[in-house]
This record gives C-alpha cells, sequence and structure tokens, in this order.
C-alpha cells in the first residue's frame, strides 16, 4: 500500500428517511454492524449513522442522514447512483433467498464486467447491488444472525456515478486520483486503482439525455476517497487546486478528517483519511451502541437526546 496515494473508497454518504426502518435494514437485511451513532454534525438533532465490518475499517463504511419526512429523491445525473458490496462467491443465492423472504424489493440479477450481481434498493429506494468480484476478496465480513461468513458483505466492491458525459471527471479520476480505465461495457465506463486490491472501483455510467438527480431520502448525498493521513491529504488539496477546482479546508469529522469538492461533472466528492477511526471515543466491542456527540455538543446532551427519534438496537 503506497501511503501517499488515493486508497479506493474510504466511504459512502446518503440520505434517508425513517432512523428505526434504517438501522433495522443496514444491520439486519444486509448484516453490517453499526459501528458509529452519533449526530450530524452540521445539524446535531439529526442522527449520522456509520455502518461497516466489525472495526469500521476504510472501504466498508456507509453512512447515513435520517431525516424524518424528508421527502422522497430520485436518482439521475451528478450523482452516485449504486453502492456496490463484495460478496463471496457461490453466496448469491442465499441472499436472493433472504432478500425474498425480507420483502425487498426491485431485486434483479444479471452479469457486468463477467461478474455476477444481486441488485436491490433500500426501504428508501437507495440502489445498492452485491458482486461476486472475479479476484478473491480477502477482507473478513462481519457476520451476525443468519448471515454467516460465506455470505457476509466484504466492503465496498464498486461505486457508481451517473454522468450526462463522463470525461469531465474521468479527468479526476485519472489525473488527480491515480486511476485508469479499465474497461467498457456499453455506456459504463470502469476506472480502478491497484494502490490498493479492494474498494478500488469507480463505475461512470454516461447519460447524455438524463435528468439531474435530487437529493433527499434514496439517493447518495457525496462519497470520499481514502487516504493515510492528513499529509498525503494536503498533497491532494493541491492538485485539486491546481486543476482549478474549489475545495473545502480540511475539517474535522472526530473519526476521521475531510476534505470536500465538487467534481465536473457535479457529484460531491471528499478525501478522508484512515485516521483516527472509530475507537478513538468507545472500545471495539461497543462501538455504535451508545451515542457519540463531538465535543461541542457535549454540553447539550440532554436535549439533544430528547430530540433525537428514539432507536431499539439488538447486542
Ligand atoms: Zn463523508
Amino acid at each position: 500500500m503506497n501511503e501517499s496515494r488515493i486508497l479506493g473508497l474510504h466511504h459512502i454518504t446518503a440520505i434517508a428517511g425513517n432512523a428505526q426502518r434504517n438501522y433495522d435494514f443496514y444491520t439486519q437485511a444486509l448484516g453490517l454492524r453499526m459501528v458509529k451513532k452519533t449526530v450530524n454534525f452540521d445539524d446535531p438533532g439529526t442522527y449520522h449513522f456509520y455502518y461497516g465490518n466489525e472495526t469500521g475499517t476504510p472501504g466498508t463504511i456507509l453512512t447515513f442522514f435520517p431525516w424524518e419526512g424528508i421527502g422522497q429523491g430520485h436518482t439521475g445525473t451528478g450523482m452516485a447512483t449504486e453502492i456496490g458490496y463484495s460478496v463471496p462467491a457461490g453466496s448469491l443465492d442465499f441472499w436472493r433467498d433472504h432478500f425474498t423472504r425480507l420483502q425487498v424489493p426491485s431485486t434483479e440479477t444479471g452479469e457486468r464486467f463477467g461478474e455476477t450481481f444481486l441488485s436491490f434498493t433500500d426501504p428508501d429506494g437507495l440502489n445498492l447491488a452485491l458482486l461476486v468480484p472475479d479476484k478473491n476478496d480477502s477482507r473478513p465480513g462481519w457476520t451476525s444472525g443468519e448471515i454467516g461468513p460465506e455470505a457476509a458483505t466484504k466492503g465496498f466492491h464498486s461505486a457508481t456515478l451517473t454522468l450526462k458525459a463522463i470525461d469531465p471527471t474521468a479527468r479526476v479520476l485519472t489525473d488527480i486520483f491515480g486511476y485508469r480505465l479499465l474497461s467498457q461495457e456499453g455506456n459504463r465506463y470502469r476506472f480502478i486503482t491497484d494502490a490498493v486490491p479492494d474498494a478500488a472501483i469507480v463505475d461512470l455510467l454516461e447519460t447524455p439525455d438524463g435528468k439531474p438527480g435530487r437529493n433527499a431520502a434514496g439517493t447518495n448525498h457525496h462519497i470520499a476517497f481514502r487516504v493515510a493521513d492528513s499529509n498525503a491529504q494536503m498533497a491532494y488539496r493541491e492538485k485539486v487546486l491546481s486543476k482549478g477546482l474549489q475545495i473545502t479546508p480540511q475539517i474535522d469529522r472526530d473519526y476521521f478528517f475531510s476534505l470536500y469538492f465538487r467534481e465536473p461533472g457535479g457529484v460531491l466528492f471528499e478525501i478522508a483519511t484512515d485516521n483516527p477511526g472509530f475507537t478513538v471515543d468507545e472500545p471495539l466491542a461497543e462501538l455504535g451502541k451508545g451515542l457519540k456527540l463531538p465535543k461541542q455538543y457535549e454540553p447539550a446532551r440532554a436535549e439533544i437526546e430528547r430530540s433525537l427519534p428514539s432507536l431499539r438496537q439488538q447486542g
């Protein structure tokens, strides 16, 4: 792993409606671990949920802002339109039965670039897919309930971005982030980085007649790329600026440090560090169990707890 490079995907953040429904789906239907229960740092009356593998390794982290009553968004150009999870070979039959039993809608199987997938939507209509990668994915999955190691998700396989024209976004991936075009299938262009073995793929889907998406429930808010530390991160800040793009200063998100910029195709990109990680404020065994607040909101904890929707958690 080259410490100065973009190390694939770090996390993806999406918008949900009801918090309990979101929690139940991602922990039970998809079998992820809740690794952090906190609030939106810009809007502490709203939860921020983080799901991942046991430790919340970058490349496995899916986060949500559940905003009750926000209304339905719709996917379209200028956003990430599918979240792909890597699953073990031979597990898609299990997943199809499991989703049928739980009445998960819109399941569909197919093949892309020689890899089989099962696509589905979450209760807010967010598009996801389980994919069997054509090479072994050695990342251990988080196992829980009926989802054992032979089926558990291993973390991200890929993210798909939908764009009116892919070129400006492709240049960010290749000229700034160090990705290369791997292959093309119809209007889907697969980009990959060799800096990491997994969570290394971004697919760009070109739809010249596509309508812009609307960012509300059931859509992705941004995708974050991974860097080892602040040194690597700040070098990328300079690279982004040198291409004439705007980018934020470094922001402390308590569990990582972040930079944000909007790539020319309209998708909000983030660059996030590995450090300090999710065990910075609670032990590994306790991740996700208690409500964690950034220190500026700790004095208002009682009020914040009263204003958040109640959440029933297992375990
Ligand atoms: Zn983020």
